[in-house]
Parts: C-alpha cells; sequence; structure tokens
C-alpha cells in the first residue's frame, strides 16, 4: 500500500466508453495543470469496471490521445479492471463492519424518484448474486469545492443506501474511485461538473473507511452550441490527434487561462502551467457554446 503524504497528487481518470472528446481534453489540461503549478505529481488513471459500457477502441484512443498531446503520468497507468481483487478485499472490510448488506431490489420498486428506503437492509440475503449496498446516515455532508463553494447532501433523504457493487458483479464507480483515489494517495481531485453530486457519497465512503478527506475541484462542463454537454451521447467529436496543439490551444482558453504560444504539446503544457491562475476559469457549472 502506498503511504500517504501531504504533496498534491492528481489525477485524471477517464472511462474508456468512447473516445476522448474536448470535454475530455479540458479536464486532462486542468487537472495537469493545478497538479504541475503546485509542484505535485500527477497520475493517469483508467476507469474501466464497467464492461459492458466500455466501447471498443476507445482504451487505445485513450492512450494515443495522452501520447499526441504529451501528457505524461507520473506513474504506471492503472487499469481499474484489473484491480478487483482489491475492490473485493474491501467490500469485506465493510463486510465485516456491518456497513453492507445485499439487495434484491430492482430498479422498478425504487420508483420515479429513485431512492432507495433500505427494504433490504435487515433481511441478510446471501451476498452472492445480489447487488450490494452501503448504509448512509441521516446527516448532511458538506464540503467546500474550490470553484463550485459550498455543496451539501443528506443521502438518506436523497438517495438512500447506495450500490457499490451490481447484482451481475460490476465494482460500482463509487468503490472503485474511492478505493483507487485513497492508494493512489491522491490529495486533490479535478473534474467536470457533472461529477459534483457524486462527492457526497465518495466523502462518506471514504469516511467509513477511514481515509483522509480530500480538496475538489469540479470544472464548468463544456456543452455545444445546442446546449447540450459535450459527451459520447451528443456524438462530440473524437479528439483528431494530427490538430493537438490546435485543440490544446482550445483547451487552456476555454479555461480562461492566457493563450501560449503555439507550439510543440509538452511545451505549450509547461507554459500553461507556468500561467496557471484557477481565478480566471468561468464561475459555475457550464461553459456555453464550446468549440469543438
Ligand atoms: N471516470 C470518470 C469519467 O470518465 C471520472 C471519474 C472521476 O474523475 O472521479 O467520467
Amino acid at each position: 500500500m502506498l503511504t500517504q503524504d501531504h504533496r498534491y497528487t492528481g489525477r485524471f481518470a477517464p472511462s474508456p466508453t468512447g473516445p476522448l472528446h474536448f470535454g475530455s481534453l479540458i479536464t486532462a489540461v486542468a487537472s495537469y495543470c493545478d497538479a504541475k503549478a503546485q509542484q505535485g505529481t500527477w497520475i493517469v488513471r483508467i476507469e474501466d469496471t464497467d464492461i459492458p459500457r466500455i466501447y471498443p477502441g476507445s482504451e487505445q484512443h485513450i492512450l494515443r490521445c495522452l501520447d499526441a498531446f504529451e501528457f505524461e503520468s507520473d506513474v504506471d497507468i492503472i487499469f481499474q479492471k484489473d484491480r478487483l481483487d482489491i475492490y473485493e478485499h474491501v467490500l469485506t472490510q465493510l463486510k465485516q463492519k456491518n456497513l453492507i448488506y445485499a439487495c434484491q431490489c430492482t430498479r422498478k420498486i425504487l420508483g420515479p424518484n429513485h431512492i432507495y428506503t433500505g427494504t433490504c437492509r435487515d433481511l441478510k440475503l446471501p451476498f452472492e448474486q445480489h447487488a450490494i449496498r452501503v448504509k448512509v446516515s441521516d446527516q448532511n455532508i458538506c464540503f467546500t469545492d474550490r470553484l463550485q463553494g459550498t455543496h451539501c447532501c443528506n443521502l438518506k433523504e436523497q438517495l438512500g443506501d447506495f450500490v457499490l457493487k451490481r447484482r451481475d458483479g460490476i465494482i460500482n464507480y463509487q468503490l472503485a474511485v474511492v478505493v483507487d483515489d485513497y492508494l493512489q494517495g491522491m490529495t486533490h481531485i479535478v473534474r467536470g461538473a457533472d461529477l459534483l453530486d457524486n462527492t457526497e457519497r465518495q466523502i462518506w465512503l471514504g469516511s467509513l473507511l477511514g481515509y483522509p478527506t480530500l480538496q475538489y475541484m469540479h470544472l464548468p462542463l463544456a456543452m455545444n452550441a445546442q446546449g447540450q454537454k459535450l459527451s459520447k451521447q451528443n456524438l462530440a467529436l473524437a479528439l483528431d490527434i494530427q490538430n493537438a496543439p490546435k485543440l490544446l490551444q482550445h483547451a487552456i482558453m476555454a479555461l480562461g487561462q492566457r493563450p501560449v504560444d503555439l507550439d510543440q504539446p509538452h511545451k505549450m503544457l509547461a507554459q500553461a502551467v507556468a500561467q496557471w491562475n484557477i481565478q480566471h476559469i468561468p464561475q459555475g457549472t457550464q461553459m456555453n457554446d464550446i468549440y469543438q
């Protein structure tokens, strides 16, 4: 297990559910610049536990993009699908402390608002072939995001006990992300504002496991001219690796930073790090009409 030190450690953690697009590049640039501007470590991690959602070829596209944009992970890139035994081990720890339970409810039972009321909490169902949920408590969890300010959630009222492992055996993102952020010694999380609402779940899970708290910065999301978030579903263009310097410049400027000299990507990144100022990142949770 890695030891925790307090030096800045951050990461870029794409899921290979489609090729990287301009929105992903913004996250990569911001997480990289923020870490390097504080003499930190920056790590790439591929979040591929959700096997059915993996888009063929996208893992290779991510790696090719990182190469073309000359991003270098400070430690070997890890793939979460190779780490399932680690997540299972953490589930065992939680089970021993009676913090999780097996659940047989289907999504339909949850009703339209998807709040889970704990129907299976005391049923003592076997863990095999059932979803595994973690217990939450009736308390307000708050954190102060470096860009978005204070954000709170009462998990019991707004969500209920949530799933860590699906019935089909897939380890949920919430569990894998919390465990790996801890094991890789993360101190700072920089990611898109679409993940803001996941944060209290991750803070809660981390606190049950005794992990230290992290600093969060949720970036405004890049929206296309139709007001939709750039995503695979909305057919955001795959990053064109032939055009890396120009795209990099656009991403730096979308983050409100001063333009850099068009050059080899690693030189542009070095200049962006030297000029990095989070006070210039656009306010709010959306950036409209973003070039892609
Ligand atoms: N893997 C997630 C995604 O691609 C990001 C996870 C995170 O940054 O916490 O949306």
